[in-house]
């Protein structure tokens, strides 16, 4: 159970052991976005919370308007997909890096 916690699975932990860890650890990040406060567009507080899809509403200055499906903007995610495409590349040439040492010592 401690180590569902520390890998970013919560909220989704209601599937049990359904749908697939992948396909929850995607939806989990979609899902924290969604449910934190953004920052709002015209007062700069962090009041924002969405209402329905792509409706979100500001707590403190009480203005209501569009969005993202899950977020105010369209950065994160895309900042995300960014870091999963390199983390993927890295790890390759890690393997090759010791594959060559060890020929290197052979
Ligand atoms: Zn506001």
């Amino acid at each position: 159970m401690k180590t569902e916690e520390k890998s970013g699975l919560g909220s989704v932990k209601r599937f049990g052991a359904r749908y697939g860890r992948k396909l929850k650890l995607k939806f989990s990040k979609i899902e924290i976005e969604q449910r934190k406060l953004h920052k709002c567009p015209y007062c700069n507080k962090t009041a924002v919370k969405r209402m329905a899809v792509g409706i979100w509403n500001c707590k403190k200055c009480n203005a209501k308007f569009t969005g993202k499906a899950y977020s105010i903007s369209k950065k994160i995610i895309i900042k995300e997909i960014a870091e999963t495409a390199q983390e993927e590349p890295l790890a390759i040439k890690e393997e090759t890096e010791e594959a060559n040492q060890a020929l290197e010592e052979a």
